[in-house]
């Protein structure tokens, strides 16, 4: 009787580094700094350049660094800000906490990353930010959204929570937009052993202004020149982080190769993908677009059945996510907005259909195989 399948497995992940973690933790415990100091230093740099970019500014969770991020890019008072609403709720929670209104557009049926034509359409003279979000390790399209955003005189602020390490056309992941936020919870491909997040950007004002956010706006000791938050990192995580980035560009490595072996495997019952619902039998696999270097931080297929086919591999030992089972526009948060089933049929027709498989460096061949097997002998899936 082999063992459950989990579609994350932190636990193991410590354990292959525990020497190099309890190190780093006991070091911290001695130092008596525990917010900010040398070990959060330290990790901004490293970060900054594993990314590419001038400046990281470590914050307190992922959403910490979309809000912030969003207002150092000038988004305020019932600005406007087109997103995608096939993401996380943090996205479009930071962008009404730091004052503004989140607008959607629909998604590529194809990469579920915004579509720019439909951005364009979005664009208002109240826009202020296009938010693109890089779902599941893949980034949007960017280079016309930056050009269209370029046009129109508005910030691109990128989110990059799923995309530790993910490229478009070359470029990183958080080395695009004017400012870009990343997590680190401790299920994304870089993760903390509780809440953390990193802003980064190659703007200087902007990494002074989010450095001043996250501290209660302190420009100095106790000369505060806005209100601020409480949104610094503390030095545990940021130590534990740093033992892990170490192991970041080896471990989405694994995770291509894994999702190579996903793809073999499942190539007998693979379905075209097109736009709208599935149709007939068979599995959609993630589309690796043409401009993407895909850092794999979820394996999301799509089938029609979704929850029969979810029940089934539950039954064989398999645990399976949903990311996102309701896109945003129609949660009970946003009812206000007044866009009912039909606004964003793409976002809606995946949200119906998409299905998460296990995906994690520590991930066997022999565990992939298994949730391959599983899912052929899904009656029905040919
Ligand atoms: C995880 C995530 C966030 C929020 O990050 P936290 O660290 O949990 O606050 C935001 N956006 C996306 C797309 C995410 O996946």
């Amino acid at each position: 009787m082999s063992s459950r399948i989990p579609i994350a497995d932190l636990g193991r992940e410590y354990q292959d580094l525990k020497p190099e973690i309890d190190a780093a933790v006991v070091r911290v415990l001695a130092s008596g700094q525990y917010v900010g100091g040398p070990e959060v230093e330290a990790l901004e740099r490293e970060f900054a350049e594993f990314c590419g970019t001038p400046h990281a500014v470590a914050v307190g969770s992922g959403t910490d660094a979309l809000r912030f991020a969003l207002t150092a890019a000038g988004v305020g008072s019932q600005d406007e800000v087109v997103t995608s609403p096939m993401t996380f709720i943090a996205t479009t929670e930071a962008i009404s906490q730091a004052g503004g209104r989140p607008v959607f557009a629909d998604v590529d049926s194809a990469s579920y990353t915004l579509d720019p034509a439909l951005v364009e359409r979005a664009l208002t003279p109240r826009t202020r930010a296009i938010v693109p979000v890089h779902l599941y390790g893949q980034t949007a399209d960017m280079d016309p959204i930056l050009e269209l955003a370029k046009r129109r005189g508005v910030a691109v602020v990128e989110d990059a929570c799923q995309a530790h390490g993910a490229a478009y056309k070359g470029r990183l992941a958080g080395s695009m937009g004017a400012v870009s936020a990343f997590s680190f919870y401790p299920t994304k491909n870089l993760g903390a052993c509780g809440e953390a997040g990193m802003v980064t950007t190659a703007r200087s004002e902007i990494a002074a202004r989010v450095r001043r956010l996250r501290d209660h706006g302190q420009s100095e000791k106790y000369r505060h020149v806005e209100e601020g938050y409480n949104g610094r990192l503390d030095a545990l995580q940021a130590a534990i982080l740093r033992v892990k980035l170490g192991h970041l560009a080896a471990w989405n490595e694994r995770r291509r190769t894994l999702a190579a072996r996903y793809r073999a495997g499942l190539a007998a019952i693979a379905a075209p993908a097109g736009p709208g619902p599935l149709r007939g039998p068979g599995i959609i696999l993630p589309t690796e677009m043409p401009w993407a270097r895909h850092a794999y931080h979820l394996f999301t297929v799509r089938v029609a059945d979704r929850d029969r086919v979810r029940q089934a591999l539950s039954e064989r030992g398999i645990d399976t996510g949903l990311h996102y089972p309701v896109p945003l526009h129609l949660q009970p948060a946003y009812a206000s907005m007044g866009m009912g089933v039909g606004s964003f049929p793409r976002a809606e027709a995946a949200s119906r259909e998409v299905l998460t498989l296990p995906m994690y460096p520590g991930m066997t061949d022999a565990q992939v195989d298994r949730v391959c097997d599983a899912l052929r002998g899904i009656p029905g899936m040919r």
